[in-house]
């Protein structure tokens, strides 16, 4: 079974997004749990909760075809002592966000060392930040997303995530969540079936497609290796279509979310129809 959707809206309250997300036909989805630009949050309230279990029940959404999304502002590996922290506990409400909906997956942008650590040093700082939110949370695994390597975002090498799982002690709870468009961005390339077949073989190698729980379906702006995160709608990039094409018929992508994050919303129904029927070719 293949989950396909799009990052969809949760204005209004989580309980909106199967809503939304029901609206353009997906069989997963993605959200934020809270206002992702800003670090406070109140707390989800008991009737909010209920409302959310009872739209995802009703439309199909089991907790393996939703990937909520955390704060942009987070960030993991950060070189302050006090950006750390306030990293580290916006993460863990997060986490916590995610446990009282129900939900057992939290995907996130690694984290970046602003110029100010050695590689190295921010990679083993993320991965303590995430020992430390699991040892506070239960039931939610720690996606890590990889990047376009923009700026000083660290995840863009496949090693990258291979080095923080390495270091994360509940290897129970720790996987990964590949977005086509940030891989291609870093130089890895996917635009046939046989640059598919490598980059995965690729990534299996370096970190274990055992972590995987989780995609995000973006094509790209500009080309391979530029490390710049821009999306495009499929086929209507330079990645090209082959790609999802690939994705949608491959069965080690079964079970997880496959999300849209691409630019022009009113192109995912057709976009979302797109990858269920390349699933069924
Ligand atoms: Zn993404
Ligand atoms: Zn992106």
């Amino acid at each position: 079974m293949k989950y396909f959707g799009a990052h969809v809206s949760a204005a209004g309250g989580p309980e909106n997004a199967p809503l939304n997300a029901r609206r353009i036909g997906a069989t997963g989805f993605a959200l934020f749990t809270k206002n992702q630009r800003q670090w406070q949050a109140p707390p989800l309230g008991a009737a909010q909760i209920e409302a959310f279990r009872r739209n995802c029940e009703e439309a199909g959404y089991a907790p393996q075809s939703i990937l909520p999304h955390d704060s942009y502002l987070i960030n993991l590996g950060h070189p302050d002592q006090e950006g750390l922290e306030k990293s580290r506990a916006a993460f863990v409400d997060e986490m916590s966000r995610c446990e009282a909906l129900g939900l057992d997956r939290l995907n996130f942008h690694p984290g970046s060392h602003l110029n100010r650590i050695p590689v190295d040093k921010c990679l083993d700082r993320i991965a303590e930040s995430i020992n430390i939110a699991l040892d506070k949370t239960h039931g939610v695994t720690a996606v890590i997303e990889n990047t376009a390597g923009q700026g000083s975002n660290l995840g863009f090498e496949f090693e990258h995530l291979a080095h923080i799982i390495d270091k994360v002690e509940d290897k129970s709870r720790v996987g990964f969540c590949i977005d086509t468009c940030h891989a291609f961005a870093a130089g890895y390339d996917l635009r046939t079936a046989e640059a598919c077949d490598d980059s995965f073989a690729r990534l299996d190698r370096i970190v274990g497609l055992k972590y995987l729980r989780g995609m995000h379906l973006n094509d790209a702006l500009k080309v391979m290796g530029s490390r710049v995160d821009r999306h495009a709608p499929l086929g209507k990039g330079t990645l090209g279509v082959e790609c999802f094409r690939y994705i949608a018929r491959d069965p080690r992508f079964d079970g997880i979310p496959l999300i849209l994050e691409t630019p022009d919303e009113s192109l995912w129904p057709e976009e979302i129809a797109l990858l269920k029927r390349f699933a069924e070719e």
